[in-house]
C-alpha cells in the first residue's frame, strides 16, 4: 500500500496519479475536509474563498486533471488606477474590447511594451537571479513596470518582485498571458473536491505524528507502507521529516466588504499604479459571477500584504474608486501568515525530494508558487514513488 499524507491538492494529486496505476493508495488527513489552502465558505448568502484566489486554464496540471470547474473568469488585463485617472491594459488579442483604452494607457514607450512582449515569448533563460532586476535588464522599466507589471505581480506572488526568483516570476507572468483565470462556480474549493470525489480511500481527522522507514504512526493507529509521499505544507513537513528544509512564507489578508451600491462595474483586477496605501488588488466578485453574492449586492475582495486595520484599508478603497458607499460592510477578513512559500532568488526548486527508498515529498514549496507548482509536484514524487 503507498501512504499519501495531507490532502490539499498536492497530496490529492500524488493519490490519484498512483491510483490511477491500479495502486492501493491510502490518503490520510489531519483535518475534517479536503483542499488544505483551498477552502470556500459560504456565509450570508456571500460566497468567499480563504483568500483571493484564481484557477488559470492555462496551467498544464490543471488541464491534466480535465475537471468541470465551470470557471467564471475575470477580464485579461488590469485597471490601474492613479491619482489622475484610471486606465486599462488588457491582452489586445484575449480583450480587443479594450484595445483603444490600452493604446492609450500612460505606461511609458512603445518600446517598453514591445519589451514586455518578447520577454513573454522568449524561452532563453537570462542567468539572472532576481525578477525585477531580470524584467528592468529586458527593458520592461518605467511606468510599465512600477504602474503596472510590479503592482499585478506582487499580488500574485504575493511579495515584492526583487525578492523572487526570476525564473518563478517569469514563469507565472507567462501563464497570465497564456489563459484567463477565473473562480468556479461553487469557489475555489471545486478544484479539490472534483478530485477528491475520484479517491478511493480517503480518512479524514487522522493525523500523522511520525514517520520511521516504512512505518506512519497517526493519532489513531499504525500502518506499514511499501512507499510514503507527505504532501503537507513545508512547516509541518520540517516538523515530520528532519531532511525537510522550512520555506520562509508569503503572508496576505484578503477582506470582503459588501454593499447594495455598485461602485464597480467590470471584472477587472484593479491595481494601484502608484502604491497609496495597503490595498494590493481589488476586484468586484459579483461582476465575476452575481450568485457569489446574494442579489443586487456587490462583493469587493481586497488583498492585503501588509499588517493594516479596517480603516487604512477604507482610505485606500476610497482612493481607488473615488468614494465609500454609505453601507459598505466588512462582512469577513481572511489572515492568512502561510499563504505561499517565498522563491527567493537561487532558491533551490527539485520539484519534489526523495529521502530514502520509501520516502517522498512533495509541495508547492518544491515546486512553483501556485496551484500549478503544487499539482505538479504530487505528480512528479507518486511518479517517482511508483517507479
Ligand atoms: C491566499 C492564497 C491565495 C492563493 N492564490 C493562488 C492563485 O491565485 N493561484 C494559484 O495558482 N495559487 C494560489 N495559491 C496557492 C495554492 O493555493 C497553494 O499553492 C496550494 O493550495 C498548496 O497546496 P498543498 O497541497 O501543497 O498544501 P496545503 O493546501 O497546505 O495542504 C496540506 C494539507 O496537509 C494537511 N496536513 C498537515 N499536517 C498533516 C499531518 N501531520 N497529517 C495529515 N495531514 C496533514 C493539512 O491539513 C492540509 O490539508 C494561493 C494560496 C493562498 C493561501
Amino acid at each position: 500500500m503507498i501512504i499519501v499524507i495531507g490532502a490539499g491538492i498536492t497530496g490529492l494529486n500524488a493519490a490519484l496519479t498512483c491510483q490511477r496505476t491500479g495502486r492501493e493508495v491510502l490518503l490520510l488527513e489531519a483535518s475534517d475536509r479536503v483542499g488544505g489552502r483551498i477552502k470556500t465558505d459560504l456565509i450570508s448568502g456571500y460566497q468567499l474563498d480563504h483568500g483571493f484566489q484564481v484557477i488559470n486554464p492555462a496551467y498544464p496540471e490543471v488541464k491534466r486533471l480535465n475537471l468541470q470547474l465551470q470557471l467564471q473568469t475575470m477580464e485579461a488585463g488590469v485597471k490601474v488606477a492613479t491619482a489622475d485617472k484610471n486606465f486599462i491594459v488588457a491582452d489586445p488579442f484575449r480583450n480587443p474590447r479594450n484595445i483603444i483604452s490600452t493604446l492609450r494607457a500612460p505606461i511609458g514607450s512603445f518600446k517598453s511594451k514591445r519589451a514586455l512582449i518578447s520577454f513573454l515569448f522568449q524561452k532563453q533563460r537570462t542567468g539572472i537571479s532576481n525578477f525585477e532586476v531580470e524584467l528592468n535588464s529586458h527593458g520592461i522599466n518605467g511606468p510599465l513596470y512600477e504602474k503596472v507589471i510590479r503592482p499585478f505581480m506582487r499580488g500574485v506572488l504575493l511579495g515584492e518582485l526583487d525578492l523572487v526568483d526570476a525564473q518563478v516570476g517569469r514563469e507565472l507572468l507567462k501563464f497570465f498571458a497564456k489563459g484567463t483565470p477565473g473562480i468556479p462556480l461553487k469557489g475555489a474549493q471545486t478544484l479539490p473536491d472534483l478530485m477528491a470525489k475520484q479517491i478511493d480511500k480517503l480518512n479524514l481527522n487522522e493525523s500523522v505524528a511520525s514517520v520511521n522507514g516504512k512505518v506512519v504512526t497517526t493519532d489513531q493507529r499504525t500502518y506499514t507502507a511499501e512507499k510514503i509521499i507527505v504532501a503537507i505544507d513545508g512547516a509541518n513537513a520540517a516538523n515530520l521529516i528532519p531532511e525537510v528544509t522550512p520555506p520562509r512564507f508569503n503572508l496576505s489578508t484578503t477582506w470582503y466588504f459588501a454593499t447594495a451600491d455598485k461602485v464597480v462595474a467590470d471584472k477587472f483586477l484593479m491595481v494601484d499604479g502608484e502604491g497609496r496605501g495597503p490595498i494590493v488588488n481589488l476586484i468586484a466578485l459579483d461582476q465575476i459571477c452575481a450568485s457569489f453574492a446574494p442579489a443586487n449586492m456587490q462583493l469587493l475582495s481586497i488583498t492585503t500584504l501588509i499588517p493594516c486595520d479596517e480603516n487604512e484599508v477604507k482610505s485606500h478603497l476610497r482612493l481607488l474608486i473615488g468614494k465609500l458607499p454609505q453601507d459598505l460592510q466588512l462582512i469577513k477578513e481572511y489572515h492568512i501568515p502561510r499563504s505561499l512559500p517565498a522563491f527567493i532568488p537561487n532558491y533551490s526548486r527539485p520539484n519534489f525530494q526523495q529521502i530514502s527508498g520509501e520516502l517522498f515529498i512533495a509541495g508547492d514549496y518544491l515546486c512553483g508558487p501556485s496551484q500549478n507548482g503544487a499539482l505538479m509536484s504530487g505528480r512528479l514524487a507518486a511518479e517517482a514513488a511508483i517507479s
